[in-house]
């Protein structure tokens, strides 16, 4: 194991005052903390393709509606600490809202957005969740402009973020390497999410109904079966008692809906459980 002597950082200035010092490449993890394997397998990634490795965990409250849960995600900062040294980061940057956000935004619930093109926002999660891409390109650009990375790592888990971090990198003219991490399953193939701890024992059992359909699509299209309504409706077939919020099929390149299947096009799911209407997402390259 590779142990660094790890480094909890909660204030902005302090953080830049360090960095300064740094010489080489940094990497960067933006994380919402309850740190799990997934989160483990970027850490690890960026620490062998960097010198130093900046891991954030913060609970963004601007990327979160009204009636998300804010409040009771979890927050886990003790074994997030041990998880991210383990896997080799050199500073664990925790601020609390009122540290990286500033007065305003408090008092009238409104801060200097960065906001992306509404053909980026206008399906998949961003339909059922207004406003959640501009809290998380607001602050995955304050976390840019904190900690001028090389390179910053981010889960294939959450597809359309990801799609839209590197449109925002692109856009906004950041000189920053955006790597692509593959989706950390559990072995029944249940998707890694630190919201899996919110499952009841029968929602967890259903659950994996979700990856089983996601492999089960891309066994049909691999028999050549590239019609996109066929391979939904085996995947909705699976998901029987969840509520489904959506399962499309997109273009990885400009994740609109396609017709026909191509390879490398995406298939996502999101949809709350039976039980505890726990909202999970996965996807996968078809
Ligand atoms: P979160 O803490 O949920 O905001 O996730 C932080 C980063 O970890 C994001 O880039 C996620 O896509 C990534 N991530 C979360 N779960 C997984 C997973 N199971 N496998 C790979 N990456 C993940």
């Amino acid at each position: 194991m590779n142990m660094k002597n790890l480094k909890l950082i909660q204030n902005k200035a302090e953080l830049r005052a360090l960095l300064k010092e740094i010489k080489g490449d940094v990497g960067l993890v933006p994380t919402m903390g309850a740190l799990h394997r997934g989160h483990q397998s970027l850490i690890e990634r960026a620490n062998s393709e960097n010198d130093f490795v900046v891991v954030s965990v913060f609970v963004n409250p601007t990327q979160f509606g009204p009636n998300e849960d804010y409040d009771k995600y979890p927050r886990t900062l003790e074994s997030d600490l041990k998880l991210a040294e383990s896997a080799g980061a050199d500073v664990v940057f925790a601020p609390s809202p009122k540290e990286m956000y500033t007065d305003i935004y408090f008092e009238e619930k409104e801060t200097t957005l960065v906001c992306p093109p509404y053909k980026y926002v206008n399906r998949l999660c961003g339909k059922t969740r207004a406003g959640h891409f501009d809290g998380v390109c607001t602050v995955v650009s304050k976390l840019f402009n904190l900690t001028n990375p090389k390179r910053a790592y981010f889960g294939q888990k959450d597809a359309q973020q990801l799609f839209i971090i590197k449109k925002m990198v692109q856009e906004l003219d950041f000189d920053i390497e955006i790597v692509k991490c593959p989706i950390v399953r559990e072995t029944d193939g249940l998707a890694i999410s630190s919201r899996n701890t919110y499952l009841s024992e029968n929602d967890r059992k259903s659950a994996v109904n979700i990856s089983k359909a996601l492999f089960k699509v891309k066994e049909l299209k691999d028999k050549g079966i590239v019609e996109s309504s066929t391979l939904i409706d085996t995947a909705i077939a699976y998901l029987k008692d969840f509520e489904v919020d959506y399962v499309e099929i997109v273009s990885k390149n400009d994740f609109c809906s396609v017709a026909t299947v191509k390879n490398g096009d995406i298939i996502l799911i999101a949809a709350k459980t039976p039980e505890c209407k726990v909202r999970l997402i996965d996807n996968l390259e078809l």
